[in-house]
């Protein structure tokens, strides 16, 4: 099982972070996690097919989880092979409006695409399936099982199983620290994390050379940092939840602009004995990167 950090980043966009979204190749399948804005650029730019995907599961539909719906749709459509339409689940009933959506938005379009050639099938057969508390989704090779996280609308982070090796990568969705993302992460080898929370870098860039969201070259508020507790967490929180799921490893994605990464990853160390990464774009787990071992269960 080999995992694919596509888009690292929060709802602020910014060049070197997309939105959220994880591919996960396990079992000679694609699992998608989440379809940010900038997620088909960054499938395109790890060499994927987007055609190759297999699913799309949802966390929760917010902009910077789902943005590039549409665009991921049509591409998978465009460039799909022999395995058949893509299938989605996800938080009901949006996740089905999103796809209804786009059958009537793109009505035309899908069979103006369909007059000059796209592919007979792959779009008008999708599949969407409803996720809940506890929902498993699984063939003979993978399982991936849902649950509740604490975030403002209905979240889900979802544990992925490698049935043949054994290894698991949890991810936690968006979520403030709560036992349902601990239990989510219970042995799993890796863990990533949303970790929206963390503190300015000291040295942020400069809006003379280039556009920078000034806003975030500084701290936050008291009452902002406050309020974005209740919905997120911070690195010392990533790093307790770790602990507590006894991962081997915790990558703390969702970042905000201009970050400390170097305190985020010593505070998320003095809660956590394992290791502690920071999430960039395109960064692998499961392979060389991250020493992912079976063990023992
Ligand atoms: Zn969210
Ligand atoms: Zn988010």
């Amino acid at each position: 099982m080999k995992g694919t950090l596509l888009g690292t980043g929060s709802p602020v966009p910014l060049p070197d972070r997309a939105g959220t979204s994880i591919l996960v190749s396990v079992g000679g399948e694609k699992l998608l996690f989440d379809c940010g804005p900038g997620t088909v650029t960054r499938l395109l730019e790890n060499g994927i097919n987007p055609g190759s995907i297999d699913r799309l599961f949802f966390t929760h539909h917010h902009i910077d989880h789902n943005a590039d719906f549409y665009n991921f749709v049509v591409a998978n459509w465009a460039r799909g092979d022999s395995q058949g339409a893509l299938r989605i689940h996800g938080p009901s009933p949006w996740t089905d409006s999103l796809l209804e959506s786009l059958y009537d938005i793109y009505e035309e379009d899908i069979e103006y695409r369909e007059d000059v050639g796209y592919p007979t099938s792959g779009i008008w057969d999708i599949e969407t399936s409803p996720i809940n508390h506890g929902s498993v989704v699984e063939t003979d090779r993978w399982r991936v099982e849902a649950r509740a996280v604490d975030h403002s609308i209905e979240t889900y982070g979802y544990r992925i199983t490698d049935e043949e090796t054994g290894h698991e990568i949890a991810f936690s969705g968006d979520t403030r620290k709560c036992d349902s993302v601990i239990s989510l992460a219970e042995g799993a080898d890796v863990l990533v994390q949303d970790c929206c929370i963390a503190p300015v870098t000291a040295d942020p860039p400069s809006n003379s050379e280039t556009f920078v969201w000034d806003t975030y070259t500084e701290a936050m508020p008291d009452e902002k940092r406050e309020g974005l507790h209740q919905t997120h967490c911070d690195p010392t929180e990533a790093g307790e939840i770790a602990a507590a799921a006894g991962v081997e490893t915790v990558v703390l994605t969702h970042l905000l602009p201009y970050r400390d990464e170097e305190v985020m990853q010593d505070a998320a160390s003095s809660a956590f004995d394992g290791t502690v990464i920071v999430a960039e774009d395109g960064l692998e787990i499961g392979t060389e990167t991250v020493d992912v071992t079976a063990k023992e269960r």
